[in-house]
C-alpha cells in the first residue's frame, strides 16, 4: 500500500499533468517544506513557527526545543514523504502510475 501516492491523487484529483511536471512540483513543495523545518528548528521555545507539515501552513508556538510542527500528524506526514522521495522505486512506481493515470484511459473500451 502507497499511502503517499493515493494522497498525492486525492489532493491533484482530475489534475491532469505529465509524470515529470508532477514531480518537478511535489519537489518544490518538499523543498519548501524542508525549509519551514529548517527554519523552525532554528527558532526559540515561545516563538512563533509555521508548522512544515506537507499543505499545512498552521501558526503555533514553539512549546519545545525539539518542535517543528503542530502536531504529531503533521510530523509524521513530513517524515513520510521525504522517505517516499528518497527511494528511487517508490518515486518510479509513482511516475508509471500517472502515466497510466493520463494515458491508460486511451486505450479502455475500444
Ligand atoms: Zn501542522
Amino acid at each position: 500500500m502507497c499511502t503517499e501516492a493515493e494522497a498525492l491523487e486525492s489532493q491533484y484529483d482530475g489534475y491532469v499533468v505529465e509524470a515529470d511536471e508532477f514531480i518537478r512540483e511535489v519537489k518544490s513543495e518538499l523543498r519548501r517544506d524542508s525549509l519551514i523545518y529548517a527554519v523552525n528548528k532554528k527558532k526559540k521555545v515561545g516563538e512563533t513557527c509555521i508548522c512544515a507539515g506537507p499543505l499545512c501552513r498552521k501558526q503555533f508556538t514553539k512549546k519545545s526545543y525539539q518542535q517543528a510542527f503542530h502536531r504529531t500528524k503533521c510530523k509524521d506526514q513530513f517524515w513520510n514523504r521525504v522517505r517516499f522521495w528518497q527511494d528511487e522505486t517508490k518515486v518510479q512506481m509513482l511516475v508509471e502510475h500517472i502515466d497510466e493515470l493520463n494515458h491508460g484511459s486511451e486505450f479502455d473500451g475500444m
